[in-house]
């Protein structure tokens, strides 16, 4: 028996990185997963549900815009369809945005960053707690990111989103603890994913400056600290942003 047996639920962002190692590791925990990402990620998203069938695992995959309200009411359909019940959710997807100051960042990016990023979370935890309230429980975790807990420069507009998720985790925590429902976050450090492929050098260790542990993370450490927080190892745990950081946060 996983940690994870008899439970089925959605990961977003799961075409890669972060959200396809939680999808993974989920399923080797017995979940059985939806994985969503944007139509333009289906190859990646389908290469995830591989993954996870090949190792004998139950997986299927949805495209979806996590910005779209009706996008996540079809993914919490999606999930009942194939699964039966909604029983855990990651909210994972996101987009980097940043490399300014902020007083040279253009407003259509601001609104891009927070319509993903926050705005995404809003409306994925809005319609699957619907659901999780129908079905007597269930589990979220929302991906924040060490810029949710402390500014990072030049990553104004998605300092601002991450903080917004926090704030965000820590409400839906409070609102729906008595129904059984509990909402947790993490906030990963540099980790090796498109986020930070992307990057040059230089940046990267500008990025790495602040952690205690001068190395690039792997998405499978998040994945790990994700699938705990959504399991009932974690049962008496709600409201929390874990760090998954190096030390990051800790203080430098
Ligand atoms: P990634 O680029 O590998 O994964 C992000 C996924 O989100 C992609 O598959 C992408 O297609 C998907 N996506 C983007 N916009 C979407 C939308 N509108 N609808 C649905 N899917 C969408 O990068 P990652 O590092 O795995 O990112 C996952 C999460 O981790 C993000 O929320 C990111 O902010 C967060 N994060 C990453 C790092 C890092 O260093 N990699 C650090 C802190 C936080």
């Amino acid at each position: 028996m996983g940690s994870m047996t008899g439970r089925a639920g959605v990961v977003t962002g799961a075409a890669s990185g972060i959200g396809r190692a939680t999808a993974i590791r989920a399923a080797q925990e017995g979940a059985r997963v939806l994985v969503a990402d944007l139509e333009s990620a289906r190859v990646g998203g389908e290469e995830t549900v591989k993954i996870i069938r090949d190792a004998g695992g139950e997986a299927d995959f949805q495209a979806c815009d996590v910005s779209r309200a009706a996008d996540h009411e079809a993914l919490v359909a999606g999930v009942l369809d194939r699964f039966g019940s909604l029983d855990f959710a990651h909210n994972n997807a996101g987009i980097p945005g940043g490399g300014r100051l902020l007083a040279d960042v253009e407003d259509e990016d601001f609104d891009r960053v927070i319509a993903v990023n926050l705005r995404g979370v809003f409306l994925g935890m809005k319609h699957q707690i619907r659901q999780m309230l129908r079905g007597g429980g269930g589990s979220i975790v929302n991906t924040a990111s060490n810029a949710g807990l402390r500014g990072v420069k030049r990553l104004g507009p998605y300092t601002a989103a991450k903080h917004g998720l926090v704030g965000l985790t820590k409400n839906a925590a409070v609102e729906y603890a008595e129904d059984h429902i509990r909402v947790n976050a993490v906030a990963p450090g540099t980790i090796m994913t498109g986020f930070a492929r992307g990057a040059t050098p230089e940046r990267l260790a500008q990025i790495m400056k602040p952690q205690a542990m001068q190395r690039i993370g792997e998405a499978e450490e998040v994945a790990a600290a994700v699938v705990w927080l959504l399991s009932d190892d974690a049962s008496f745990v709600t409201g929390v942003t874990l760090p998954v950081d190096a030390g990051s946060v800790a203080g430098w």
